[in-house]
């Protein structure tokens, strides 16, 4: 469902991505591990152009945006297809949950705040926080502002979610139920792109581990592959540090 090929950044000279192709399959769990520095980040921002790409091919339900000859409104087209969970939440601080939750609805999707609002509500008990309806994020412990965040992601209803370290922002305590909710979106067979530095939740939940790093896919399997039989001595040497 989602393909991307070539896809190349640099920053100021430096180049970041190195021609990367990835494919994820419908209701595919896709986990990216690798050290930090690596372009992990700016991949998945790339992949919904939240970074512009140099060069590269994305394709996603039938929609291709070339990073060479793109017109803005297949990038927006394409930013509808995918949504996006940020490590430190972003949720807007001056909105209370179920407003969060509505916002893309509401200004993206044209649709009318009262139904909007219904169906943030509908999400809220999904994830656990009917009672929290009224909150702001400062009312908030840090995960459950994670899970709105990714409730946000929930309630477009798009073709897959991209997450970026969606835990590493929090305090241990509050890891364990964001996880638990990322795990149900699996379960659902909601297509996830996830980077993170869990290990133990990306052999877990994962179909695939796909292992980053110098701006490049040195290698990908399924996690068993991945992470008991590791074929790099690049990624052999991170797994060896990590496990
Ligand atoms: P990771 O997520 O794997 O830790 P990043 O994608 O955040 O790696 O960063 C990869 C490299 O790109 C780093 O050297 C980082 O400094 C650089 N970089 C990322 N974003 C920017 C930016 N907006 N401007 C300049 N350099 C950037
Ligand atoms: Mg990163």
């Amino acid at each position: 469902m989602i393909k991307i090929s070539n896809l190349s950044k640099s920053f100021d000279g430096q180049n970041v991505l190195n021609g990367i192709d990835l494919e994820v399959k419908e209701g595919e769990v896709v986990a990216i591990i690798g050290p930090s520095g690596t372009g992990k980040s700016t991949f998945l921002r790339c992949i919904n152009y939240l970074e512009q790409p140099d060069t590269g091919l994305i394709s996603v339900d039938g929609l291709t945006v070339d990073a060479q000859s793109h017109q803005q409104k297949d990038v927006l087209a394409l930013r509808r297809k995918l949504s996006f969970v940020f490590q430190n939440y972003s949720l807007f601080a001056n909105l209370n949950a179920e407003q969060n939750i509505a916002e893309a609805l509401i200004t993206v999707w044209k649709q009318p705040k009262d139904k909007a609002l219904a169906e943030a509500r509908k999400i809220l008990k999904d994830i656990g926080l009917a009672d929290k309806t009224k909150h702001y994020p400062s009312q908030l412990s840090g995960g459950q502002q994670q899970r709105i965040g990714i409730g946000r992601a929930m309630a477009t209803h798009s073709q897959a979610i991209l997450f970026d370290e969606p835990t590493s922002a929090l305090d241990p305590e509050w890891v364990g139920e964001v996880l638990e909710l990322i795990k149900k979106l699996a379960e659902r067979k909601q297509t996830l792109i996830i980077v993170t530095h869990e290990m133990a939740f990306a052999r877990e939940v994962a179909d695939r581990v796909v292992f980053m790093s110098d701006g490049t896919i040195v290698e990908q399997g399924s996690p068993e592959e991945l992470f008991n039989q590791p074929k790099d001595p690049r990624t052999q040497q991170f797994i060896s540090r990590i496990v």
